[in-house]
């Protein structure tokens, strides 16, 4: 076996092994899939919607009542625990 792993440091510092010239660092790929945590908490077609509406951080979420987000084509019920969770982590929370 001389598929040897080889620590890597990618531009944003951080450490991670790859055996193959790949470039693609797993924490940036993570990064950059949902930009932030709650994006990809969701089902994508309730993600797509925010997404849509230009909400992709939980602090532009809480510029909006539940009830807002519910009117967004795309947003069911279940979402919503999901997205007052997020905003609970960050210490926020639905408008009014
Ligand atoms: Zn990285």
């Amino acid at each position: 076996m001389t598929a040897e792993k080889s620590l890597r440091i990618c531009e944003k510092g951080h450490k991670y092994y790859k055996s193959s010239d790949c470039k693609s660092c797993p924490t940036c790929n993570k990064e950059n899939k949902p930009k932030n945590g709650f994006l990809s908490k969701l089902s994508s077609p309730a993600r797509n919607a925010l997404i849509h509406e230009g909400i992709d951080t939980v602090q532009k979420l809480a510029m909006y009542t539940e009830k807002e987000i519910l009117k967004i084509h795309g947003i069911g019920p279940a979402s919503l625990p999901i997205m007052r969770n997020s905003l609970e982590e960050a210490g926020l929370s639905f408008k009014g």
